[in-house]
């Protein structure tokens, strides 16, 4: 069957170089410890400092800036939970957005039971925070704020410069998770004006497991989470994702040197899409910002139909996507970041979300609307909720509300 991948924030293929350069990092003579003083580890040890340039070089950072970790989960953690044990003296107030993902969001509410307060911030109608509500809720107090560069559901891009300048202005630390970001729109850490900054590798056409956290020469961190031994000059501890870290570099490399051409590339193709999906399918929504949004990020809500259903039924056809609604996901709630943009769960259970990714074209384009149009169709033929239909009973999702199960939408 025809097989088209539409979900690239989810996770990238890996490119085959940088596949190549893993597996050299495996083979060979190349599986010392790079702790090692002799001729294996030191080998080993002048890769990783090569990578670590290359990402340093990819966001406009000092290598000595660089901590590799196991991911953009583990870098967030570290972030905000090192900045927090570092300052707790001073402070203990941390501010962040509602639309963050759980890695941010979740590190904040467990620091929230361990004596810091925690400000979450609302978002507009597009998913994106106001400036001046950040700088209103700075407070004497306030040690951090935490703000994602874009965002992973709605792909709509913070005013993080605009942020930046405010965090400054008051002295207080700035971390921006860049996992979504970074590869797609510049991503420059002095542009930005943020103190530390997350990256994930398998968002960029690098393998999972490997991340890297850039934390500011001089910024009030330590390295809290983890004891062991010295490695990242004391900052992680473990031996290293050699060649975890050889391909973060390589394909940090690459996504800098490809930005513009990839950018422009998939904002064509992402346009298309958007147009396509509003014009040929009525009762669609976009979701996000219109303008201020990733190039390869397209989401939607569907009415009257729930995007479990649209996501098997696209499967079905060869074609990954995802949603934000997460009925059979084991999660009965809806997506945090549609709900805290104050669309209605109803709508919310809707939603779908499209992702775009180099090796994509228009020919996945025209086939995905084609199928896309077919499902939705039929979904809102046997729908209850859609009034046009002969079985609706009520355009309120009644059970789905009261008991929080949308098993009667299926
Ligand atoms: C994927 C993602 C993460 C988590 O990164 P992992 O490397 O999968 O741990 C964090 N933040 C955002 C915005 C993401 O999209």
């Amino acid at each position: 069957m025809k097989r088209i991948y539409l979900d690239h924030s989810a996770t990238t293929p890996v490119r085959s170089e940088v596949a190549e350069i893993m597996y050299k990092y495996l083979t060979e003579d190349n599986f010392g410890n790079p702790t090692s003083l002799h001729w294996f580890g030191r080998k080993v040890r002048k890769g990783i400092d090569e990578a670590r340039e290359k990402v340093a070089k990819s966001i406009g950072a000092n290598a000595k800036e660089i901590i590799f970790t196991s991911g953009g989960t583990e870098a967030d953690n570290m972030a905000i939970h090192g900045v927090a044990m570092a300052n707790k003296n001073k402070g203990n107030h941390i501010i962040t957005t509602a639309v963050e993902h759980h890695a941010v969001l979740n590190t904040v509410k467990a620091l929230g039971k361990q004596g810091f307060t925690v400000t979450i911030l609302p978002v507009d109608k597009y998913g994106a925070v106001r400036a001046e509500d950040v700088s209103a809720a700075i407070t004497d107090k306030t040690i951090l704020i935490t703000i994602m560069h874009a965002n992973n559901e709605v792909g709509t891009i913070m005013p993080i410069e605009e942020i930046g300048v405010i965090a400054r202005s008051k002295g207080v630390l700035f971390h921006t998770d860049a996992v979504q970001s970074f590869g797609k729109i510049p991503v420059d850490v002095n542009k930005l004006g943020v103190d530390l900054l997350t990256i994930s590798g398998h968002k960029i056409h690098g393998p999972k497991g490997i991340g890297a956290l850039y934390v500011r020469r001089g910024t009030k961190w330590k390295q809290s989470l983890f004891h062991g031994g010295g490695q990242e000059g004391l900052k992680r501890a473990g031996t290293e994702n050699v060649p975890g870290i050889l391909a973060l570099g390589l394909a940090s490399e690459l996504a800098a040197a490809n930005l513009e051409k990839d950018n422009n590339y998939l904002k064509v193709l992402r346009d298309k899409l958007i147009k396509d999906v509003l014009e040929k399918i009525d009762q669609v929504e976009l979701t996000g910002h219109p303008v201020q949004r990733l190039p390869n990020h397209a989401s939607f809500t569907f009415r009257f139909i729930e995007g479990e259903s649209m996501l098997l039924s696209l499967d079905m056809k060869g074609i990954a996507a995802s949603s934000g609604s997460a009925c059979t996901s084991g999660s009965l709630e809806p997506s945090h970041v549609l709900l805290a943009m104050g669309i209605s769960h109803e709508i919310a259970h809707g939603s779908l979300r499209i992702t775009l990714g180099i090796g994509n074209n228009n020919q996945d384009i025209e086939y995905f609307i084609k199928e896309l149009s077919v499902i939705v169709d039929r979904l809102r033929a046997m729908s209850p909720l859609d009034p046009d239909n002969e079985f609706s009973q009520s355009s309120d999702c009644v059970s789905c509300k009261e008991s929080g199960s949308c098993n009667n939408l299926a």
